[in-house]
């Protein structure tokens, strides 16, 4: 069985824990490795490998960074192929969608590649007679992001990239379902010319995560994964008197309107529901139909929801690949079944899918459940399964109002025709991110990505300006170079200009 290690210090290492994890095939249900789940001892030394390249990392100019950064996005690039295979392999999803994600992290170490731009500070000349102000901004010291299995690339990427180009070093907890993707990454930034002990990799569990967010020598914690893991992240984090951005997990609605065009809308809220089996925390996992949009949208989603084609990631032609686990595909098949139970009426039902060949797979297909109520648990829960729930109401005020009332606010999408609903709707709902006609309206690299309420707990979203600011703190010097023959002026009273 071979067994996936950790990198520290620009190399890959056992540490001292044989606690391990099985990581799947989730299109065959086969063990295809094992991963060590770290001990503190093993997170220490990443940190400390992380500390001791500080000191030289975080003087090295900013032009000789962005160079290394450009040089990471050319081997990130030459190899996305690779990438994307190992995501398909460990995570399940289709090759398609894995190529997606890849290139959608590529945009963020884009985005630093800017980063001498990204980094320029503020010039007051003269604020007071022969006094000029400056600022500008330092990185942390070793900040640490912890990630969620969904996106085992492009997760990641929305942090070291901007992290690192900003004079951080890095330890990456990643998810201990699908570690691989980290340590080809860190293979790439060796390569790239990033000095040893910036880049550092820690598998493990909830044992690793604990002794980052109490480790002393850690500035900041980035975390994107569950809401109740992100709340506890952000409130022990905190506590140990780190900065801490911990983004959680979503109910993202979509609103289907009367002059929404039905052929449009079914395509893309099936593919918003299905794609990537619904394991994305930008996934539709309601739609929300108002008044006579109902009927068309319910029958023509459903049909596409037939139509999906369920099969292995490798698989030629796939759409939809299998759930993460045997855990993940029992909880979600429950959950259809509560859905039934509680007065969900099934349109299709993935239950029963079976993929010849792929008898063993962790496969649940399509499922559409109407007449959804917000008191049920398929409402109320967050499947991250492929199940679209539709529930219906009158008004465009109404469907805002549900959007409002659920206690998450990552994403939400609009259909429609009318200008003027669009408007309301975007003004008018409590969540980050919002599509219009586009059902998972994740930022580019160079806005910030990040829900409201539930679904992120700091203040600071990931990537973009934000990103920046969050893996740097200011400095602002007030500078006055005297004329020797000047008189010193100097006064007991606070500082006043003049
Ligand atoms: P998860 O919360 O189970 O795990 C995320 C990370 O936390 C992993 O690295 C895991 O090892 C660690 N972890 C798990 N349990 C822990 C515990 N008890 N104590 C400390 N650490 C623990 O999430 P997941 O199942 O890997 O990912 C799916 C979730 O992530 C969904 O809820 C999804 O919505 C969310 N997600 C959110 C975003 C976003 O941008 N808001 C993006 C992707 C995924």
């Amino acid at each position: 069985m071979r067994t996936i290690e950790h990198w520290i210090g620009g190399t890959s290492t056992a540490g001292t824990s044989t606690r391990t994890a099985p990581i799947w095939n989730p299109a065959t249900g086969e063990q295809r490795a094992q991963v060590l789940l770290a001990a503190p001892a093993d997170v220490d030394s990443a940190v400390r490998s992380g500390l001791e390249a500080f000191d030289e990392w975080s003087q090295v100019s900013l032009s000789r960074r962005s160079t290394v950064l450009f040089a990471f996005r050319e081997l990130v690039n030459a190899n996305a192929e690779e990438l994307a295979g190992l995501i398909t392999d460990e995570h399940g999803k289709v090759l398609s969608d894995a190529r997606g994600e890849v290139q959608r992290g590529l945009e963020v170490i884009e985005f630093a590649c800017g980063i001498p731009h990204l980094l320029k500070g503020d010039y007051s000349d003269q604020v007071s007679t022969n006094i000029d102000t400056f600022s500008f901004r330092e990185p942390l010291g070793v900040v640490a992001g912890i990630t969620p299995f969904n996106f085992p690339a492009m997760v990641p990427m929305w942090m070291y990239p901007i992290a690192i180009a900003c004079g951080n070093t890095f330890v990456l907890k990643p998810s201990e379902r699908d570690p691989s993707p980290s340590l080809l990454v860190a293979d790439l930034w060796q390569r790239a010319g990033l000095p040893d002990g910036v880049f550092n990799v820690v598998q493990g569990d909830k044992e690793a995560v604990d002794a980052l967010l109490d480790h002393p020598d850690i500035a900041a914690v980035s975390f994107v994964g569950s809401t109740p893991i992100a709340r506890y992240i952000h409130q022990r984090g905190s506590a140990s008197g780190k900065r801490v951005q911990a983004l959680g997990g979503a109910k993202n609605h979509a609103i289907v309107l009367p002059d929404a065009d039905v052929d449009y809308s079914s395509e893309h809220l099936a593919a918003a529901a299905f794609g990537s089996a619904g394991e994305r925390c930008m996934a539709i996992s309601v739609a929300v139909a108002v008044g006579a949009a109902a009927d068309p949208i319910v029958a023509a989603v459903t049909a596409r929801a037939n139509a999906v084609k369920v099969g292995a990631g490798r698989a030629p032609g796939s759409e939809m690949g299998p759930v993460i686990t045997p855990a993940s595909r029992t909880r979600i098949v429950d959950l259809i079944g509560t859905g039934e139970q509680q007065g969900g009426v099934l349109m299709t039902d993935g239950r029963g899918l079976v993929v010849p060949g792929h008898e063993g797979g962790f496969f649940v297909g399509p499922t559409v459940i109407d007449h959804v109520r917000t008191e049920m648990d398929v409402y109320r829960q967050e499947i991250f399964g492929p199940v679209l729930s539709v529930l219906r109401v009158d008004t465009v005020d109404d469907a805002i109002a549900l959007v409002n009332a659920n206690p998450y606010g990552n994403g939400t999408a609009i259909f429609t025709s009318s200008g003027e609903a669009a408007r309301r709707f975007q003004r008018g709902v409590h969540v980050g991110m919002i599509g219009i006609n586009v059902p998972v309206p994740v930022p580019m690299s160079y806005y910030s990505f990040g829900g409201w309420k539930d679904s992120l707990f700091g203040d600071k979203h990931v990537h973009g300006g934000e990103g920046v600011s969050f893996y740097t703190r200011a400095k602002v010097v007030t500078a006055r170079w005297p004329h020797v023959e000047h008189p010193a002026d100097a006064s007991f009273h606070f500082p006043t200009s003049s």
